[in-house]
């Protein structure tokens, strides 16, 4: 599934070939890709011509010239490919595109139809105009506004375990739960230690921690793993990214030799290494106790 670095990198690869770009046409090849209830049309933006692609977290939004703008999620396994006209159509095509380009023609393909495009209105806030559907997401870790200490005293306000609190996006966006896991290991923290019961160096160790691992992930072009997610042109690009934990469960540790463990969290997994990662102490009390089986006396 795709998380901030792999938006990130699709929007930097729509973002050289966009802007400056006329929406001329827009077809909708199968209703699946327009879920999100919008009660404008995508005629709305027919004649507008595209300014900028930005990112919030894992959400994108193409600024126009005009009143709205064009959002979009990629769900489980969208992709914004920029396609030749003549390529034949993807099997799970949903959105096409035409910029008025002689020869290519942006194409929004999703096997799960999970992910989305649709049209919404801009609001005014603090930090610039934004759609309206993103006003709840938080700033993620690169915007330049995110603002460190405000982040590190909510997480510390909370109950919930930090992994699930890296998870919110309205904390934090655009961590999913691969670079959630990722960067626990980078700061040496349990994904179910308390968020409230964590001292504000751990945190921040934490936020540095979710900042490097990203960072890597986006100069190498996202993670690799789902061959569903291919860049902007249809490359895959994805295969040279080393995760030290997630999809490790068993292999030995990069740091100190011990097998990494997968537990389940959700309805998904957490993973990490029992010895760098310190289990909460309510954790340990909780084991049960090992009880010694007597030997039969016959
Ligand atoms: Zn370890």
């Amino acid at each position: 599934m795709p998380e901030l670095p792999e938006v990130e990198t699709v929007r930097s690869g729509l973002a050289r070939w966009l802007p400056g770009k006329k929406i001329a046409h827009i077809e909708v090849v199968h209703k699946g890709g327009n879920r999100q209830s919008s009660d404008r049309p995508f005629s709305a933006i027919l004649g507008a011509t595209i300014v900028d692609i930005k990112r919030r977290g894992k959400f994108l939004w193409f600024v126009l010239d005009c009143d709205c703008a064009l959002v979009g999620h990629l769900g489980m396994s969208g992709q914004m490919l920029i396609r030749p006209k003549t390529s034949p159509d993807e099997k799970h095509l949903r959105i096409r595109i035409d910029c008025g380009d002689r020869k290519r023609e942006l194409r929004f393909v999703d096997q799960r139809t999970f992910g989305w495009m649709a049209i919404d209105e801009l609001v005014s806030t603090d930090l610039g105009e934004i759609p309206r559907s993103f006003q709840r997401i938080a700033l993620d870790i690169f915007d330049p506004n995110f603002d460190r200490t405000a982040v590190i005293a909510r997480i510390r306000r909370s109950k919930s375990q930090i992994k699930k609190v890296l998870l919110d996006q309205g904390i934090i966006s655009g961590i999913g739960n691969i670079y959630a896991d990722e960067a626990l290991w980078l700061a040496k923290i349990h994904p179910e230690r308390q968020a409230e019961l964590l001292s504000e160096s751990e945190v921040r160790a934490i936020l540095r921690a979710v900042r490097q691992v990203m960072k890597r992930a986006i100069s190498r072009g996202g993670t690799s793993f789902d061959d569903l997610y291919i860049n902007v042109n249809g490359e895959s690009g994805y295969f040279d990214i080393s995760l030290n934990v997630y999809g490790r469960e068993g292999e030995t540790c990069r740091r100190c030799r011990e097998r990494i463990r997968r537990i389940a969290f959700t309805n998904r997994s957490s993973h990490f290494c029992p010895r760098c990662q310190k289990p909460p102490r309510n954790k340990v009390a909780q084991k049960r106790p090992i009880t010694r089986v007597r030997r039969a006396t016959h």
